[in-house]
């Protein structure tokens, strides 16, 4: 009964379908927002449709892929839309991911056509894909019909592939055809209860599918779609502003950036909606959003059923972060090690079938046959189900509780990683024997990756060539922030890898290399002890760089919010990200205050931290 999700929809359309209906109601309503930038819903779809008949002479037909090297811009969504409206499917491309990465999945895909800016073409190394420049080659693509293009796309063709953490050291790319996706936005446009007064604010990369709600929910709701630049993204107090000033009534995060809005002070309002998902919502930030919102849904669900597959909304009287029911034409199983249910009330395996169950991996046919399996539930013989490798159980209502891992996949600030991919990428430097990594938390409950190594030989690597290398294959996410040398790798009696028995953090953090310069100046030294205290490691040097000691964009907001209260001044956590060691910090730090305090001020102010570190 808890499975009979049915709902039947009047017409079954494509991602693009969905936004072309909605340009018919609303074509002078302002569909995309960017800073200065905004255009309405019948300037995005025209610019759609004059880019998807430029594609559609590069020979771009249903099913194939496109590959998408945007900045995140209102020029973002027109191209996705024209690859869709050619018939499509597009594969984003993080312009952060370093060069390898990029030409693999490039490869991999088997991208022919690719759209990008020209002030990303240096990036990108020599191309067998046909390279269309989409600020560049505009006036051409102006040239085209701003008419719909006729073509033969249909629900079951190719939306977009998105490539995520492979455990054999390669990401890998999921496949969903549009009515995957269709079938998602469908049920929560309803749920969600979101119409053209809404300003909806998505923070997600184009290289994950949370950025999918994010596009395609408010523009196929006639509602106004607010896109900020990455740094606003990583800054709690630049997107609390960003809110104020854009009037944003609803918006989608995973729980880490609402954490980042929590620790910069904001309040949020008494009639925002919040959309949590990606990650798990712990249950004290639970807590503290509700009374910042008029509803606040918790959404489960992996990229290989499309975005969100369960979902919850979130009251005070549930005492513990659940995650809900299925959305609709969705069937949750929660299976024990025989592929039999659990009973309820007891802890199985959560396994995903329905409308939003993807074609597969992208060239992996093993991958897909381990993951996507036969559904014995039901009686069509090619009804399949995927095993996500979450576990789960079922209370007495038929509300879905969510528990985390029965594997190595970790989420990390909502990243999805496979320890093993980073492990693999180990493996192939030229010194590195055996590779394990793990997830550990500090005492102050960050959590971060340790990478513990043995090495060939005697030598002791230089630690910052080990992060160089592992920097030009994997996203920054990806790159461990502490090492730590082992003799051997501890395993268990059985020869398996003991993870208990590998060493803490605290342990591993002595291996850092912290420079023997000690810092001069009282600024730089209030700065060294900031970052200590934030970043819970022993001692910080001068030449010490934030992110190297595992900071990260969280961490950035709590340095900067220690910062204005210690100096009292104003900064935001971007200038870490320009200024990220001590030295440069606190250079940037000395200027702010000469320019916002009184040299007798200053004074004072440096014999007071003076007095305070010498205590
Ligand atoms: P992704 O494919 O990046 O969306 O990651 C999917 C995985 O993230 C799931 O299999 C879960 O392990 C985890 N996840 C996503 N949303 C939630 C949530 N609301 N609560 C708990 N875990 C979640």
């Amino acid at each position: 009964g808890w499975n009979e999700s049915t709902r039947k929809e009047g017409r079954v359309s494509c991602i693009h379908q969905l936004f072309e209906d909605q340009v018919l109601k609303t074509p002078d309503a302002i569909a995309v927002e960017f800073q200065q930038q905004r255009l309405s819903y019948r300037e995005l779809n025209a610019r759609a449709n004059q880019l998807a008949h430029y594609l559609r002479k590069r020979g771009v037909a249903p099913d194939s892929r496109v590959g998408v090297y945007v900045h995140r811009s209102p020029e973002m969504m027109v191209a996705l839309f024209a690859i869709m409206k050619a018939g499509g499917a597009y594969v984003p491309i993080d312009p952060m991911y370093p060069r390898e990465r990029l030409d693999f999945m490039l490869q991999d895909a088997g991208v022919a056509v690719l759209v990008t800016q020209e002030k990303l073409l240096e990036g990108l190394s020599s191309q067998e894909a046909q390279i269309v420049c989409i600020d560049r080659d505009w006036t051409e693509i102006a040239q085209e019909s701003p008419e719909t293009p006729a073509v033969e796309v249909t629900p079951a063709n190719l939306s977009y592939v998105i490539f995520t953490s492979g455990s054999s050291g390669r990401p890998k790319g999921v496949q969903l055809e549009h009515r995957n996706v269709v079938n998602f936005i469908n049920s929560v446009q309803r749920l969600f209860a979101l119409n053209e007064k809404d300003i909806f604010l998505g923070v997600a990369s184009m290289s994950f599918d949370a950025s999918v709600l994010d596009f395609y929910l408010p523009l196929s709701v006639g509602a106004r779609l607010v896109m900020v630049d990455v740094e606003t993204t990583r800054d709690g107090y630049a997107l609390a502003d960003t809110m104020a000033q854009s009037g944003v009534t609803a918006m989608h995060a995973t729980p880490s950036t609402w954490r980042s809005l929590i620790d910069a002070g904001w309040k949020g309002g008494p009639a925002l909606k919040l959309l949590s998902g990606g990650e798990a919502l712990p249950w004290d930030l639970a807590l503290r959003l509700l009374p910042c919102c008029s509803a606040l849904w918790n959404l489960y669900g992996p990229t290989e059923t499309a975005v969100y597959s369960v979902v919850h909304k979130v009251k005070n009287s549930d005492s513990a972060t659940l995650v809900g029911r299925p959305v609709d034409n969705t069937q949750i199983y929660i299976l024990d090690s025989r592929q039999e249910p659990a009973p309820i009330g007891i802890k199985g395996e959560i396994y995903i079938a329905g409308a939003g169950v993807a074609r597969g991996y992208l060239n992996r046919p093993e991958l897909t046959s381990e993951k996507f399996i036969p559904n014995p539930f039901n009686a069509l013989p090619e009804a399949r189900m995927y095993r996500t490798g979450d576990l789960g159980r079922y209370l007495a209502d038929g509300v879905i509780e969510c528990f985390g891992r029965a594997d190595d996949q970790i989420k990390l600030r909502g990243f999805r990683i496979e320890l093993g991919e980073i492990e693999a990428v180990l493996k192939q430097h030229p010194s590195v024997r055996h590779a394990v990594v793990d997830v550990r938390s500090s005492s102050s409950g960050d959590r971060r990756l340790v990478a513990y190594l043995v090495m060939e030989g005697d030598k002791r690597p230089d630690l910052s060539a080990v992060r160089g290398f592992l920097k030009t294959k994997l996203p920054d996410y990806m790159v461990p922030s502490a090492f730590m040398f082992l003799e051997s790798i501890p395993v268990s009696p059985s020869g398996k890898l003991n993870r208990r028995a590998l060493p803490d953090m605290d342990e591993a953090q002595a291996e850092l290399p912290s420079g023997p310069a000690e810092p001069l100046t009282p600024v730089q030294q209030g700065i060294a002890t900031i970052f200590s205290e934030v970043l819970e490691v022993r001692q910080v040097g001068l030449h010490d760089n934030f992110f190297e000691l595992g900071g990260h964009s969280l961490l950035a907001t709590r340095v900067i919010s220690r910062l204005r209260d210690r100096f009292q001044i104003e900064m935001t956590p971007r200038v870490l990200f320009e200024a990220p060691t001590v030295e440069e910090l606190a250079a940037r730090t000395s200027d702010v205050i000469v320019q916002s305090t009184s040299p007798d001020e200053i004074e004072t102010m440096l014999r007071e931290l003076a007095e305070l570190e010498e205590q």
